[in-house]
């Protein structure tokens, strides 16, 4: 299991593979069961669903790494009519996105420059703007970039993991600015000297930072969202929730497209927040790799479809 995780992870940085998997047609139809589709208009489509079943969205613009400016900033311009698209639409739809994607290994003022482009749009328009956490190399410049996109805005939010050690201290260092969390398990390769090598571990950790978020949401009103698809964990959730007198309204939960509908409907029905997390665009690769490696039965289903016509 954890040998194949370590496969997939890595093919999500092969450069050849980057370039040449996506042109396979069989691996594309695969990908439809955690996108809806390449274009903006087929995500809509498909929030649209969701919604008549009172599941809001958040948007993905898939994309990561760029390597020139002028990519970044048609990525703003992208996030900026998506949300101009959202208002106009009235629809229940935020957006999230990755730093590496808007120049972050280029430069961090311009960087901040961009996503304030996306952020003042959002706020102009009463929606809000999720900071995507990617690996452990970038985590302390996103502390840092957060904080001081949250002095202006206070319609961001930041996702942090429980698979690193340091994400408990992460939040007591940041709690005075009232974040916005969604806190997830950990998607990227990462060594044992900085994150659990063992998933009971990062299990473990992703409740005992719940239960102090709980209490952050109780007593401060800090919006948190659970990204987790987990359902013993999101049970827990619920209960400690419960036990310390925290109203279903005030308890989120968040998932991504295509992944245990039935129970992101459960969660609706039972009167939680419940956001799928939708993705689209061309860039798909390294993304639908990592979901692979989250759960590697899912190969199966990409060789399914090269024998499907
Ligand atoms: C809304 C949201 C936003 C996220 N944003 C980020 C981010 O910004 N940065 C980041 O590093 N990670 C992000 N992730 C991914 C996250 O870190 C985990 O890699 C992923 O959610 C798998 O862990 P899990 O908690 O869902 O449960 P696990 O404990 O891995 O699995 C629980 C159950 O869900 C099923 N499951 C989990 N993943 C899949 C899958 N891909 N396909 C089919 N079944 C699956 C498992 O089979 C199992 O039954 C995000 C996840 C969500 C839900």
């Amino acid at each position: 299991m954890e040998l194949s995780r370590n496969i997939l992870l890595w093919a999500s940085n092969n450069e050849w593979m980057k370039k040449h998997i996506p042109e396979r047609k069989f691996v594309r139809r695969a990908v439809k069961r955690f996108m809806p589709g390449e274009n903006v208009t087929d995500a809509i489509e498909a929030g649209r669903e969701l919604m008549k079943n009172g599941i809001p969205a958040t948007f993905t613009y898939l994309g990561e790494n760029i390597n020139e400016l002028i990519e970044a900033e048609n990525t703003a311009k992208q996030y900026v009519e998506l949300l101009e698209r959202i208002y106009k639409e009235q629809l229940d739809i935020e957006v999230s996105l990755k730093l590496t994607q808007i120049g972050f290994d280029l430069s961090f003022d311009k960087t901040l420059e961009y996503f304030e482009q996306v952020t003042h749009t959002a706020k102009k328009y009463g929606n809000n703007v999720f900071i995507d956490i990617e690996d452990s190399h970038y985590v302390d410049k996103t502390l840092t970039f957060y904080k001081e996109v949250k002095k202006d805005y206070d319609n961001a939010g930041l996702c942090l993991q429980s698979y690193l050690y340091r994400t408990m201290d992460d939040l007591k260092n940041m709690i005075d600015i009232k974040p916005w969390i969604r806190l997830v398990k950990g998607a990227y390769k990462e060594p044992a000297d900085i994150a659990f090598p063992e998933k009971r571990k990062v299990d473990e950790n992703y409740l005992m930072l719940s239960k102090y978020l709980l209490r952050q949401t109780k007593n401060e009103g800090i919006r948190v969202a659970y990204g987790t698809h987990d359902i013993k964990l999101q049970e827990q959730i619920k209960l400690e929730a419960e036990r310390i007198g925290l109203e279903k309204e005030n308890l989120e939960f968040q998932m991504l497209y295509g992944i245990k509908e039935r129970e992101q409907m459960k969660l609706a029905e039972e009167g939680y927040n419940i956001r799928t997390l939708i993705s689209y665009g061309k860039f798909w690769y390294p993304w639908y790799m990592r979901r692979l490696a989250e759960r590697p039965a899912n190969v199966g289903f990409v060789l399914k479809n090269l024998f499907s016509n």
